[in-house]
């Protein structure tokens, strides 16, 4: 059965060596399989007709009905076009053809009525339909249905293998192969859900009579698409899981007590102890930890990243710490060392600009079992930084590290260390039930308590005496100000220019030495960075002028103003993220997103979502929405997903009742080896057999 849908493509009626070489350089189709499975993106109503007169408005394909009233050419040669004047009763449009003349002429009779079929476009300001698709109107047979339109590319239309010829291959194969198309999903699950069947869902998809037709067959390919995918990750978190032992850290331990019980500065918040406990549970299970920590900006992570900490140090274990960028490396090397300040424990910090006589006392001390703690930046990934005895290792903002960056830090010890990674840009659920499929994941869901909710307000240029009025009156209330330039990267030297005439008009505007400004961005050597930054936080200056270096992590509980520069060039998730760095202390504050005066739809709405709320999750839905997954996700997973049909910001009931149902399939039959599974077994076997095995590091 499978050899029919295995056959090279190369060998369908229509294609041959050439055309195949390229169907499988353009578009990845290799098989009769694969070219079933490129569906279409689009369909089109046949079945109704426009117009002549509305046809230019449609912006899109249109199909219309009316006779021939004139022919003309024009030019000669390899320039001759042929116009053919069409009409119906509501006016008339020109016909053009610049290839084919002496085939298309002959045909084109007066007094015929023709359906025509094409895509309006503007020509030397004229209207007219090149090329359009031509048939006697008592001629076509099928006057109702939706014609499907399919993905090509500039290489493949040149062949022929345009949207129509990819149509025509596909409807080629489907006459061939009834009963060749095996069942993927088993009969019990078609039932449940009222699923078409495999072979009927492909023939349909491809050649609907309806929209109830391709709803149907949409919904059976996706829901398999997604079923596969959810079967998969639980089977791999299962073997990840049972396979992979973990230390097992018996107590909580005197060192977490001890800090718990003297040392620690506010009540927890009920999401932090709840997010302890799960923690708490993975440490006496026996198997190795890989969870993931959501929580929103402030939400308090840091202190559970030390909690945890505690604990594994607690049981004789050495922790570390593993953060996006420097600065945010040594602010946590900074609070936690605030933290544990009247604790006997031994803390350091490693980054990259860490000098060597320090480095190799540091590795030392690592090896020796003398540091508990160790926290820093990618310098820790480094194959010299061994430890004596590696516990846990937490990850903060997760989305900036490979996954093979992670595996490094598993390598650290005999039996992987447990991997707590935190995220304060919060996934939608779907996505994190498809990406992270095979991690378990905690949510901080609850702000410590007494933060005022942060005031959005979205400003255009023509608004800049007036914002440069309220940061001095804010400055003048003893509050600290950001301004943020975006910086897409470090190197681009336009966007530098604009964060030194910036920083110049503020200067100007905010003159010593009535104020302070400071100045940080990537092109800055690290200890003069790091100079400027300490500055701001002690209070020293009033307004930070940076680029996204601070994005993550910073914490300046007396900065209340946010101002962030050509906003619309920033994403959802970054505004979020900038947003998060004021709001952190008892003062109401405020968040200005600057814009031009004209910005795109899009960018707009970004703006209208950041001013109406501060919920992180919300945001990343709509985030979601605008850019779709891959971007979301960074394309190198997106990839990995390989998403046929399923588009996850829209799919997302589907994806719930894929996981619910392998879920279900899992618990009552966990080797899925029931009769009744039997399909399921040869198909998810095919299935861990062609992927590599990258579920197990992330
Ligand atoms: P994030 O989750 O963004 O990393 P942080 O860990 O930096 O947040 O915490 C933000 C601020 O909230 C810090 O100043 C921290 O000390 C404070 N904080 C954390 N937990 C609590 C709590 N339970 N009660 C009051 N303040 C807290
Ligand atoms: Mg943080």
């Amino acid at each position: 059965m499978t050899e029919f849908l295995n056959t090279s493509i190369e060998y369908l009626k229509g294609v041959g060596p050439q055309r195949a070489q390229l169907l499988q350089s353009e578009l990845g189709i290799f098989s009769f399989q694969d070219l079933l499975e490129h569906f279409p993106f689009r369909y089109l109503d046949r079945s109704t007709y426009h117009s002549v007169e509305e046809a230019p408005f449609a912006d899109n394909y249109v199909q219309l009905k009316g006779k021939i009233t004139g022919l003309r050419e024009i030019g000669t040669g390899r320039h001759k076009k042929l116009f053919a004047r069409f009409t119906d009763n509501t006016g008339s449009i020109d016909l053009v053809w610049f290839q084919g003349i002496q085939w298309i002429k002959p045909n084109l009779k007066p007094d015929i009525e023709y359906q025509i079929f094409g895509k309006p476009k503007l020509y030397v300001n004229q209207w007219n339909i090149p090329h359009p698709e031509l048939a006697i109107y008592s001629e076509v047979r099928n006057k109702t249905g939706l014609q499907a339109f399919y993905p090509s590319t500039e290489k493949l239309t040149s062949k022929g293998l345009h949207s129509k010829g990819i149509e025509k291959l596909i409807g080629t194969l489907i006459p061939q192969f009834e009963n060749k198309i095996p069942e993927t999903l088993p009969e019990w699950i078609l039932n449940e859900y009222h699923l078409l069947s495999r072979e009927t869902a492909i023939r349909t998809i491809h050649q609907p009579n309806s929209e109830q037709d391709i709803s149907s067959a949409k919904f059976r390919l996706k829901f398999e698409e997604l079923f596969f995918l959810q079967l998969e990750m639980l089977l791999r978190k299962e073997v990840t899981s049972t396979k992979m032992k973990g230390f097992v850290f018996e107590e909580v331990g005197n060192v977490f007590n001890e800090f718990y019980s003297n040392h620690l500065p506010f009540n927890l918040t009920n999401a932090q102890k709840k997010v302890i406990k799960e923690i708490r549970k993975d440490f006496l299970s026996g198997k190795h930890m890989n969870r993931l920590l959501q929580g929103d900006v402030g939400s308090g992570k840091t202190l559970v990243a030390l909690l945890t900490a505690l604990i594994a140090i607690g049981n004789g274990y050495q922790v570390a710490l593993m953060a996006p960028t420097e600065i945010l490396a040594s602010q946590h090397f900074e609070s936690i060392s605030g933290f544990l300040k009247d604790m006997d424990l031994k803390t350091a910090l490693l980054i990259g600009s860490t000098k060597k006589t320090q480095r190799l006392q540091l590795h030392e001390k690592l090896i020796s079992g003398e540091l508990n703690l160790l926290i820093g930046t990618h310098a820790l990934l480094e194959d010299v930084v061994q430890f004596k005895n590696l516990g846990l290792v937490v990850i903060d903002e997760q989305h900036r590290f490979g996954v093979a960056q992670r595996a490094k830090m598993w390598r650290k010890n005999t039996t992987p260390p447990h991997v707590l990674i935190m995220t304060a840009t919060p996934i939608p659920r779907t996505l994190a039930m498809t990406f992270y499929g095979d991690l378990d994941v905690s949510v901080i869901d609850e702000l410590p308590p007494g933060r005022k909710p942060i005031s959005t307000i979205h400003r255009y240029e023509s608004h800049r005496l007036r914002l440069f009025g309220f940061m001095k009156e804010q400055i003048a209330l003893g509050r600290q100000v950001y301004v943020v330039y975006p910086l897409i990267k470090e190197s681009e030297t336009l966007d530098f220019n604009n964060l030194m005439d910036g920083f110049e008009a503020i200067s100007r505007s905010f003159p010593m030495p009535n104020y302070q400004v400071s100045i940080v961005h990537g092109k800055m050597r690290p200890e003069d960075k790091d100079f400027e930054m300490q500055r701001f936080v002690k209070g020293e200056t009033n307004i930070m002028v940076a680029t996204t270096v601070i994005e993550v992590g910073v914490n300046v509980p007396n900065a209340s103003v946010m101002v962030i520069e050509s906003a619309e060039r920033f994403g959802l998730s970054q505004l979020h993220q900038l947003r998060g760095r004021v709001g952190r202390g008892a003062e109401k504050s405020y968040c200005i997103l600057m814009t031009g005066d004209k910005v795109s739809k899009e960018a707009q709405k970004r703006m209208e979502t950041m001013v109406q709320t501060n919920d992180g999750f919300e945001i990343s839905e709509v985030d979601l929405q605008l850019r779709g997954p891959g971007d979301l996700m960074g394309t190198q997973q997106s990839g990995v997903l390989n998403l046929k049909i399923s588009n996850l910001s829209k799919d997302g009931q589907i994806v719930t009742l894929a996981r619910e149902t392998a879920k279900k399939i899992l618990s009552d039959d966990p080797k899925i080896e029931l009769p009744k599974n039997q399909i399921l077994k040869n198909q998810i076997q095919r299935i861990l057999k062609s992927k590599p095995n990258w579920g197990r590091i992330s």
